[in-house]
Order: C-alpha cells, then structure tokens, then sequence
C-alpha cells in the first residue's frame, strides 16, 4: 500500500497533541494528528478545570472542544485512529494505524498522554462497568441517590469526590495515608463537605459484589493489624494515578523511564532523531494540562526547525 505523506505526524489529540499542531500548522508544516479513538485524552474525563489560565472554571471537555475548533480553522484534521507501529526508514518515519492506514513523515511528535492506573484488589477486574469504574466525570450520573466509594488521595480523587456529591447521598474517601497529594484548596473544600466521609490509613482489600453489581467494599487499615471495615456502596470509583501510554514508542526503541514515560532532553528529543515527546507521556512529574499545552508547543517549535533542515 503507496503511504500518505506528511511533514509530521503528532500522536495524540489533547493539550499536548493539539498546542502541537498549532505551532506545526503555523510553522508551515504539512501535518496529519492521529487522535484515537476517543481524541481528547484524560482532560475529557476532567469535570471542573480551575487552574488554566484563562478560564476562571471551565470543564476539561469545553477547553479540548475549543482546541480541536480551532485546530478544524487551521485546516487540521483529526482522524480517530490508533497506532499500531512505528518505524524509522532512512530519513522517514513509517506510520501503521490499527486499522492498517501507513503513513510516512519526516518527524513525529509523541503525545499519547496517559490512562487511569488500577489498584490490582481482588473483585476489582470482575465488577469493573459494574459498579467499579476509573471516571466519576462519566459514570458518576449512574449513581443517583447511592452511596459510593472513592479511592486515592491526589487532585483526581479529591475532585471526584466531590463531584460526586452531586449524585450520592454519601460519599467514602479512602486514602492510604494522612497527608494528601492534592491542592490544599480542593483538600478544603472536601474536609468542609458533609456529604464525604474521609477514611485514611486504610487501603481496599476487596470491592464486593452479588456476581452481577457492586455491593459494598471491605477496607483495611495499615496502621492497626487485624483492623477492617466493611462499608456498604453500590459504586467504586479508583483515583490512585495514571500510568502513561507508551508501548508504541518502547516497541519502536524509543528509550523510556523504568516508570514508562519517554526519556526526552531540553529541547523535547528522544533517543531517535526526529521523534518528539509532549505531555503526560514524557512527563513524569507536573501531569497538569497547562504543562502538557506547553510542552506541545516547544515539541512543535523544535519539529518544525527539523523538518526545515530535512527538506
Ligand atoms: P496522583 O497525584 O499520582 O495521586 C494518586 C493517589 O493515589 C495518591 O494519593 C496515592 O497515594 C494514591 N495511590 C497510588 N497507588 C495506590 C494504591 N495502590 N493504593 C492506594 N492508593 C494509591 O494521581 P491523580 O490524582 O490522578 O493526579 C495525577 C496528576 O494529575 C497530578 O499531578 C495531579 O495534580 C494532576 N491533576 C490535576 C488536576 C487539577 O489541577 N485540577 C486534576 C486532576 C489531576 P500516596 O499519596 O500515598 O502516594
């Protein structure tokens, strides 16, 4: 099959991906942006975005809607498509979506972002859809009037809990630990809710179940031995971090992190010439969508000054 040909391909249609193309297209740059199958990334399951400037409260779906209008204005077109393989040949990179499109280009910019880690606890996989789910901006409308449960001590778990306020009459926070990772003020907001219930020092031991729908969860607490509660919920909902979306890049040499994010310099280069990183991908540290915009854009700035060198 005859490849299509670009100057650059960006992977990925959120934060990074999309302030990627802008500064792509701007820079004169022929470009195509593989989105997958739901472009976007994590910000669409992002109820309430306090922190981007710009926007005193805005949803993570609205400020993607907003980037994907104006990169249509460009001229930019988003396929929904995923990638099964990377391969440099020559001067090129070959492009192979799931779907079996190949396409070629000078420079590829990596921006796949991440996906919601598990937790691994017995009954977790079984119920999962059926109660257990990693996207209160998704699933939490399913639990009108019915206690929950949310697990994790970071921004996520914090905003999902109170998110789901909306919805359950109660809602459980169970933390691992005392201290929390999240922004004091979102700690605030959830210490002062009445409608959340913080449990901390207790990690799940298992979510259960009647076989067909989530019923309730046993924790247990890591400071006292033999010391378990059960509490009785109809949803779970995991916030416990994410773990980034890189297997393309680590099947393709692209050298990553013992964690799994892309290893990249100052200048937003991976061990192979040509191919860039932005985003949750490559970033192990700030995870925040202003970061990953940012560093869309100087992945962009870099692969444009290559492109020009190449032709
Ligand atoms: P995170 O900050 O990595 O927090 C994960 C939480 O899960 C931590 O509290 C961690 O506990 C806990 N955890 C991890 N593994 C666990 C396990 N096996 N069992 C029990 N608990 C476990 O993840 P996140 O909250 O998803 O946030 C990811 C990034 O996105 C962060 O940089 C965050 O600031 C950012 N974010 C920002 C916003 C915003 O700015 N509005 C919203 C959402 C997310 P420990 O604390 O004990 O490690």
């Amino acid at each position: 099959m005859d490849a299509k040909e670009f100057d650059l391909i960006i992977i990925g249609a959120g934060p990074a991906g999309c302030s990627a193309a802008v500064y792509g297209k701007r820079g004169g740059l022929n470009l195509l942006m593989l989105g997958g199958a739901y472009p976007g990334g994590q910000l669409l399951l992002t109820n309430e975005v306090e922190n981007y400037p710009g926007f005193e409260i805005i949803s993570g779906a609205e400020i993607i809607d907003k980037m994907h209008k104006q990169l249509s204005r460009l001229g930019v077109e988003i396929t929904k498509e995923d990638v099964a393989k990377i391969e440099k040949n020559d001067n090129h990179f070959i492009v192979t979506s799931k779907n079996g499109s190949v396409y070629k280009a000078l420079a590829v910019i990596a921006a796949t972002g991440a996906r919601a880690r598990w937790l691994g606890a017995p009954g977790e996989s079984k119920y999962r859809g059926k109660g257990v789910s990693a996207c209160a901006t998704c699933d939490g409308f399913f639990f009108r009037g019915k206690e929950v449960c949310v697990v994790g001590g970071g921004n996520t778990a914090l905003e999902d809990a109170l998110f789901l306020t909306h919805f359950a009459p109660k809602v459980h926070l169970i933390h691992r630990r005392e201290g929390f990772r999240a922004e004091a003020a979102t700690v605030q907001k959830v210490k002062e809710n009445p409608k959340i219930q913080i449990h901390v020092n207790f990690v799940v031991d298992e979510i259960l179940g009647d076989g067909e729908a989530v019923t309730g969860i046993r924790i247990k607490s890591v400071k006292e031995e033999n010391k378990s509660e059960n509490i009785d919920c109809k949803g779970v909902f995991i916030a416990v971090g994410y773990v980034p979306v890189t297997d393309v890049f680590k099947n393709a040499g692209v050298d990553l992190y013992d964690d799994g994010h892309i290893k990249t310099d100052a200048r937003s280069r991976t061990n192979i010439r040509g191919l860039y990183a932005a985003g949750d991908c490559a970033d192990p540290l700030y995870h925040q969508a202003i970061v990953a915009a940012g560093s869309g854009a100087k992945a962009a700035i870099e692969a444009v000054n290559f492109v020009n060198l190449c032709k």
